[in-house]
């Protein structure tokens, strides 16, 4: 068990969103662990991305040995259509560990199709409802398909604030959308980018108490880090560009990044 200690230094942050998988190698996950905890990074939420029952478990594990190291669990739209009864009810019995603070990733993904259209919207709406029913938040993963994951949240009539739309870069409309209906958006690396779309804009617009930021790592890494493998710790390189859009300084955006992520995964403040 590796312990964070208290961190009050100016980079004092929460990853809301990363995948600690590694492929099995331990030596490289403690290493990123500790780089990120070198980096003022409090806590990360380690989530799932394989489709299978054994890497949920892994993913629990993985929290068990980190003391701030939380887990997400379920089944990645990309791999919806192995996501059968049997798969959720395990997941769900499973999810009653304590380190587990959320569902998913839950969604849908419209660009790559891994799983047919009508499948990811099937399984979608049975992770809403499970994630209501354990009482945990749900992470959502939304890439072109705007209309029917705003659709669908409408539709399954979602509690306010229990629904994070993660490595948010859509357009400002359905950012807009999306926090209308009570939703955090967390806020990835692509914010740093020379194109990063419509979301500075909604970084701008959006209530402060709504915004996480994180890595999505190993992907997407932050400038100045773009085009290698990206890490936990860089989520500071995130909150610095955000911070600067909200004109805040950087200690009082990440303040209230850490107490919004606390407050959705209902995590103890590290401080
Ligand atoms: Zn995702
Ligand atoms: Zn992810």
């Amino acid at each position: 068990m590796i312990e964070f200690s208290n961190q009050t230094g100016p980079n004092f942050l929460i990853d809301s969103h990363c995948h600690l998988d590694c492929r099995g190698d331990s030596v490289q996950r403690t290493a990123i662990i500790e780089r990120a905890h070198a980096a003022g990074v409090v806590a990360l939420i380690n989530v799932e991305s394989a489709e299978t029952i054994e890497a949920n478990r892994d993913t629990i594990a993985i929290a068990h040995e980190f003391s701030n190291v939380y887990a997400v669990i379920g089944v990645h739209p990309h791999d919806a259509k192995t996501a059968t009864e049997e798969v959720i009810s395990e997941i769900c019995t499973m999810a009653n560990d304590p380190k587990v603070v959320a569902i998913g990733e839950a969604g849908l993904d419209y660009y790559y199709n891994h799983s047919p259209r009508d499948v990811q919207q099937h399984v979608f709406r049975r992770w809403i409802r499970a994630a209501k029913e354990l009482d945990l938040p749900l992470v959502v993963h939304s890439r072109d398909a705007e209309e029917d994951t705003v659709r669908i949240l409408r539709e399954e009539r979602i509690d306010e604030g229990q629904v994070v739309i993660h490595c948010f870069s859509g357009s400002r409309d359905f950012g807009k959308r999306c926090l209308d209906l009570g939703c955090y958006l967390s806020i990835p690396g692509v914010v740093t980018f020379k194109n990063p779309g419509d979301i500075p804009d909604v970084v701008r617009l959006a209530p402060l108490d709504r915004i996480l930021v994180e890595t999505d790592s190993p992907y997407l890494a932050p400038i100045p880090h773009r085009g290698r493998r990206n890490e936990p710790a860089y989520v500071v390189h995130t909150a610095r560009k955000v911070a600067e859009l909200r004109d805040m300084s950087f200690t009082d955006l990440a303040r209230e990044t850490v107490n919004n992520t606390c407050r959705f995964f209902r995590l103890p403040l590290p401080i």
